[in-house]
Parts: C-alpha cells; structure tokens; sequence
C-alpha cells in the first residue's frame, strides 16, 4: 500500500539522507523503522505525508505517486504523532481529539461518537477525561491523547516518529500496550520510527533496519533474530540466542540494554497499598538505562506488574543489591 522505488534525499547542503530505497509497507500492518540517529528514518517518515520532498524516485500510496494526490486531503488522510505532541491548551480533551473530524465537517453526534469510543479504548472516561484541559494531563496521558487525535478521522495510514521516547517506562509500556490494542481493533498502517529495539521487536509485524540512508533488512522480528542479513543487524538485534516470543527479559548486546527483572529487588506490598512516599512507577521488566534515568530523579520506586502496584524498590535497596553481586562475582572468580 505504500511503496518507495528508487527514493533518494538530498538537502541542499549535500547531506545524501536517503540513497535509492526500494519498500513496500502492506495494508494493516505495523512497520517500524530503526537505525542509529542519522540514518535516515525521520527523513523517510516524513516523505509519506510530504512534509519533505525526495528528491529522486516514487513514493506510492495505494499505487498512486503521492504527488497526484491533493495535499490537504492527503494528510488528513494521514495521522501523524510526534515525540512530544503539542494538545491545544486551551481546548478540552474532547475538542483537542476532535480537530480533524471537525475539519473534515463530521456531524456533531457523530463526533461526539468517535471522541468516546477513543477513549474507551485506551481506558480514558469519556465523562471524567473529555471536558479536562491538556495541563490536567500527565505527560503519558497527553501522548495517549495525542495518539487518539491521530486515530480521530479514520486515517488509512499512521506516521509515528519516536512517540514514547519522552516518556518515562511505565507510559511507554503502557502507550506501546495501547497501541497493540488499537492496531489488533483497527488494522492502520501503521509506520513507526524509533531506536529502541525492545521496542521494534515487541510492537512490528514488520522491521526495517536503516543504515547510512541504505535499507540493510526488512523482516519480521523473528527472521532479524533467526537469519541476520550482516554483523551490523545481528548486532543490533542482539544475537542468535534471543527468542523474541519471551517477554523482554532477554539480554541485549550492550549492557545498557539488558533487562532487569526488578521482582528479585523489590519489597513486596500488599495489594492496593501504595506509600505515599514513592512518586512515580517503573514496569517490572525494566532496562538499565530507563532505571538509572529514574533512579536519578527519585529515591523510592513502585513496581508495577500487569497494571498493579506488585512492590517498592529504593535506591538503597538498588545498590545493596549490586554490591552484593559484585561480591559474589568476586567470590566466584576466586574459587
Ligand atoms: P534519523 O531520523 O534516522 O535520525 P534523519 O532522517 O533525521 O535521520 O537524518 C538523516 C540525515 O540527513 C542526517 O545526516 C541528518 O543530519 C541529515 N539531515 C536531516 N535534515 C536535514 C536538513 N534539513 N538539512 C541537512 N541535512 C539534514
């Protein structure tokens, strides 16, 4: 449904963004593009709504050149979300969902429809959420509503460009868990950019690698696993021995991406008891990175498993914890 031949990007100060890309993303699938910074994903993004223009090759849409089409209505045939969505502050949540409904001239029942069932679907009450205005909103829940604005107008297609990497993990894993109940209820197409490949492996049917403005491997997150094109994708999904069919409790190939699972660590509360000294909650499964990132802002920690506060883990309880593997490492090596 959306293809690329032959797609070169060029800017003007000579940068070679993209060189003579061939793909070809399916109807109702969600396709997630990854590469290091630079590579050329956001480029690539961005020449589906047009919002950069190649400067060789055909982009397709429905096997239609892209640049038949009129631009407004291709856009708003086309939802797009961005790192940090900007929601019209002066507007309600329901009116901000509403934009390109409104644009489009929906009628007022039917909007109010699409607004609610949105809504519903991330688990968002209508009534309780709908008249808020965005500063009443967490950061994660912004995004949430930003995603729904995107969804709003029925778009055939879905450009998201590194939507969840300002948020912190538990909205992340939460949005990431939204966006799979959307997709398993919507089939869009949806095409995803973003760096983290726990990420990639957990929400594509389909991933891209890029490199240098080059596609290096386009295939499911098995087949990235199981036949790596070259060292660079094998590298970059983690080598051979990971079963991406387990819950992201894997190791990946540096170690700022292993996965800790923060059951081991954490003091176990009782159901429905959250202390009110702890500000803010990381999923169970969680990777270094992300958790130095919190434990750099807060003491104390919940753990959150399967929607539920399951535990606390401090900064004490983190560093008893490493010296005591550090210790152990050391005693293993002397025996
Ligand atoms: P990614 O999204 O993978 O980080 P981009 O598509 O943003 O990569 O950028 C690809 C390459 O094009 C990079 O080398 C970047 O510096 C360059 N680039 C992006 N936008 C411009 C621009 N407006 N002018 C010049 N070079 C650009």
């Amino acid at each position: 449904m959306i293809q690329f031949e032959n797609v070169s990007k060029q800017y003007p100060d000579g940068t070679h963004a993209l060189r003579q890309v061939n793909l070809k993303i399916n109807k109702g699938e969600l396709f997630v593009m990854i590469g290091p910074s630079g590579c050329g994903k956001t480029t690539m993004l961005k020449m589906i709504n047009r919002l950069i223009e190649r400067t060789d090759g055909t982009v397709r849409i429905n096997e239609r050149p892209i640049d038949e089409y009129n631009i407004h209505e291709l856009r708003w045939n086309i939802g797009y979300v961005l790192q940090q969505i900007a929601l019209f502050p002066h507007m309600t949540i329901a009116e901000n969902i509403a934009v390109v409904p409104e644009l489009r001239k929906w009628k007022s029942v039917q909007i109010h429809d699409r607004v609610h069932s949105l809504l519903d679907m991330v688990g968002l009450n209508g009534e309780t959420y709908g008249d808020r205005k965005p500063g009443e909103l967490s950061g994660g829940q912004q995004q949430r509503i930003g995603v729904l604005r995107a969804l709003a107008a029925d778009p055939e297609i879905v450009l998201m460009d590194e939507p969840f990497s300002a948020l912190d993990p538990m909205s992340r894993e939460k949005l990431q868990d939204d966006i799979l109940e959307i997709q398993r209820q919507m089939k869009k197409t949806i095409v995803f950019v973003t760096h983290d490949i726990q990420e990639a492996m957990k929400l594509g049917d389909r991933i891209c690698i890029m490199k240098d403005g080059q596609v290096l491997q386009v295939g499911t997150p098995e087949e990235l696993v199981q036949k790596p094109a070259d060292e660079f994708v094998r590298d970059f999904v983690g080598g051979p021995d990971i079963d991406v069919n387990q819950d992201h409790t894997s190791h990946f190939a540096s170690d700022d991406q292993m996965v800790f699972d923060l059951e081991a660590i954490m003091v176990p509360l009782a159901p429905g008891h959250v202390p009110k000294s702890a500000k803010t909650a990381v999923p169970v499964s969680i990777t270094l990175t992300d958790l130095l990132d919190v434990m750099d802002a807060y003491d104390t920690l919940l753990v959150e498993k399967n929607h539920q506060i399951v535990g606390q883990v401090s900064r004490t309880d983190l560093l008893r914890y490493w010296s005591g593997q550090l210790q152990q490492e050391r005693g293993d090596g002397h025996e």
